[in-house]
C-alpha cells in the first residue's frame, strides 16, 4: 500500500519538486517499505523519534541511505539529538534557535541547511516568524554574513488546517509571494531557493504555488499511530 500511495503521488508531482515521506508516528517497517519503493527522503518532527529510528536503521544490515529533513519545533537543548543526523532543518521559527544552529555548525565544523518557517496559518499555536523578521534576517545575512553555520536555503510553511480551499490558497500564495519577493531582493543569497509547502491534503494546491519541497506523511503511510 505504500508502494501504491508513493507511486500515485510521483505520477501526480512534478519532477522538480522533492517528496519528503513525513514518518513520524509510524514504525521502522513503514519507512524500509518506502526505502523499498525507492523513497529517500524522509522527515521527522521529534527530536528522540529520529535519533531512535537514525539509530536502528543505521543498525541493520544493509542500512538504508536515507536523507532526514527535520520538520518539527526544534528547542535549543535537543540540537544535539537533530543536527548529527539531519540533511536539513526544514522549521527554524525562531532567531534564538537560528543562532543556536549556527553556533552548533561552528563548534562541529558544519554548515546545516535549515529553511526559515513563515507563520501564515489562521491558528495562533501555529509557530514561526513574520514577514518583517524574515526580512531582517534575510537582509543581514545578505549584507555582513553573521550566520556563518547555516545555509538559508528557503522558506517553510503550513496553511491553515482548514476545508475551505480559498483559505488555503490565500496563506500559501501569501509564502510564494513574499518568498519571490526575498529572492528579488538578495539575490546575492544563491542558495534561498526551497520554498517547502503543501501536506497531505494540499500538497496539489502547494505545487500551483510554486512548492519546490512537500511534505507528505498520511497520504503514503496511512494514519498515525500515536
Ligand atoms: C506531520 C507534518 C506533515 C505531514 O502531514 P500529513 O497531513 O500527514 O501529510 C507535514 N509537515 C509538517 C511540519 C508536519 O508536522
Amino acid at each position: 500500500m505504500i508502494s501504491e500511495n508513493l507511486t500515485s503521488i510521483y505520477k501526480e508531482l512534478p519532477s522538480g519538486v522533492k517528496l519528503v515521506a513525513v514518518s513520524k508516528f509510524h514504525p521502522l517497517g513503514s519507512i524500509i517499505e518506502a526505502v523499498d519503493a525507492g523513497q529517500t527522503v524522509f522527515g521527522e518532527s521529534r527530536p528522540q523519534e529520529l535519533e531512535k529510528k537514525v539509530k536502528e536503521l543505521e543498525a541493520m544490515p544493509g542500512a538504508p541511505e536515507i536523507k532526514w529533513h527535520f520538520i518539527g519545533h526544534l528547542q535549543t537543548n535537543k540540537l544535539k539529538m537533530v543536527l548529527p543526523y539531519v540533511d536539513m532543518v526544514e522549521s527554524v521559527d525562531s532567531l534564538h534557535l537560528l543562532q543556536d544552529i549556527d553556533k552548533w555548525g561552528k563548534d562541529n565544523g558544519k554548515v546545516i541547511n535549515v529553511l526559515l518557517e513563515m507563520h501564515v496559518a489562521a491558528e495562533e499555536s501555529k509557530q514561526g516568524f513574520v514577514e518583517e523578521e524574515l526580512l531582517d534576517i534575510l537582509l543581514r545575512q545578505a549584507d555582513t554574513h553573521p550566520f556563518r553555520n547555516v545555509r538559508i536555503c528557503g522558506l517553510m510553511g503550513m496553511a491553515t488546517n482548514t476545508d475551505n480551499e480559498e483559505d488555503v490558497r490565500a496563506d500559501f500564495g501569501r509564502i510564494a509571494d513574499y518568498f519571490e519577493y526575498l529572492r528579488d531582493l538578495c539575490p546575492e543569497l544563491t542558495d534561498f531557493t526551497e520554498l517547502s509547502i503543501g501536506m497531505s491534503g494540499d500538497w496539489k494546491i502547494a505545487v500551483e504555488y510554486g512548492a519546490t519541497i512537500v511534505r507528505i506523511g498520511t497520504a503514503i503511510f496511512g494514519e498515525r499511530q500515536y
